[in-house]
Order: structure tokens, then C-alpha cells, then sequence
């Protein structure tokens, strides 16, 4: 497990590293993956390094959904049909569960009929 110091994400809230912001709070952040699965392709982190979802303080996630929500919504995703646009909400849990960065990030990749997926 990567340490605080060293850590992409927690650089990235700290403005160490540059990002596209989509939406902040107290506890989370949001920002567009460099490398996108789909156009949209958000990651919802929260504002505590930890590696795996279980590490995190319950107060670090309650915003997470709702921002998730909020993003889906502001990207047109049609959240209520079942035709149409969509999307997957991801989130990986060790290297075996094909986790790459060691700061809790939950994906929002967008569906929409031009795209395929991964997922
Ligand atoms: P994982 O496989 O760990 O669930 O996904 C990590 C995600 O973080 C990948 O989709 C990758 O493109 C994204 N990522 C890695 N480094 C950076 C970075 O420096 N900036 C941004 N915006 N995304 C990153
Ligand atoms: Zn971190």
C-alpha cells in the first residue's frame, strides 16, 4: 500500500498535481480519469487516504454517492429509463481486483450507444 506522501490521489486533492475538477465537498473530490473508458469518465475519491473501501471513515464516504448522483445527472445519463444512455459505477479493491491507484476512487463511466465498455 502506497503511503500518504506518495500518493497520485492525495496529491491531486492537495492541488499538487493538476486535475479536471468536476465537483468538491468538505470530505470528497471529484475529477475526470486521464485515462477515460468512455467520454465523462469521472473518479469520486474521498478526501482520506486509505486503500480499500473498509479502511475509510464512514464521514469520508457520505458525500460520495450523492456527488456520484449529481455528476450522472449533470451528464445527461437518462438515470430514468432503461433506454438510452447509462453507466457503470466501479470500484476496486486490491490488486487482484485490478486496483491500480491506492486511494479508494469509485468510477463513473458513462454508457452511452456509441461507446463500448469494459464493463
Ligand atoms: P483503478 O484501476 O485503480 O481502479 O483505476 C485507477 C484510475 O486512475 C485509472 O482509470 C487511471 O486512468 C486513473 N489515474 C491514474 N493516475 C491518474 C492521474 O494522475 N490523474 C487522473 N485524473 N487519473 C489518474
Ligand atoms: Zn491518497
Amino acid at each position: 500500500m502506497s503511503s500518504e506522501a506518495a500518493c497520485i490521489f492525495c496529491k491531486i486533492i492537495k492541488g499538487q498535481i493538476p486535475s479536471f475538477k468536476i465537483v468538491e465537498t468538505a470530505t470528497c473530490y471529484s475529477f475526470l480519469d486521464i485515462e477515460p473508458i468512455a467520454k465523462g469518465h469521472v473518479l469520486v475519491i474521498p478526501k482520506y487516504h486509505g486503500a480499500k473501501l473498509h479502511n475509510i471513515p464512514d464521514e469520508y464516504l457520505k458525500d460520495i454517492l450523492p456527488v456520484t448522483k449529481k455528476i450522472a445527472k449533470a451528464l445527461d445519463l437518462d438515470i430514468d429509463g432503461l433506454e438510452g444512455p447509462g453507466y457503470n459505477i466501479l470500484q476496486n479493491n486490491g490488486s487482484i481486483a485490478h486496483q491500480v491507484v491506492d486511494h479508494v476512487h469509485f468510477h463513473l463511466i458513462p454508457k452511452r450507444d456509441s461507446e463500448t465498455g469494459l464493463i
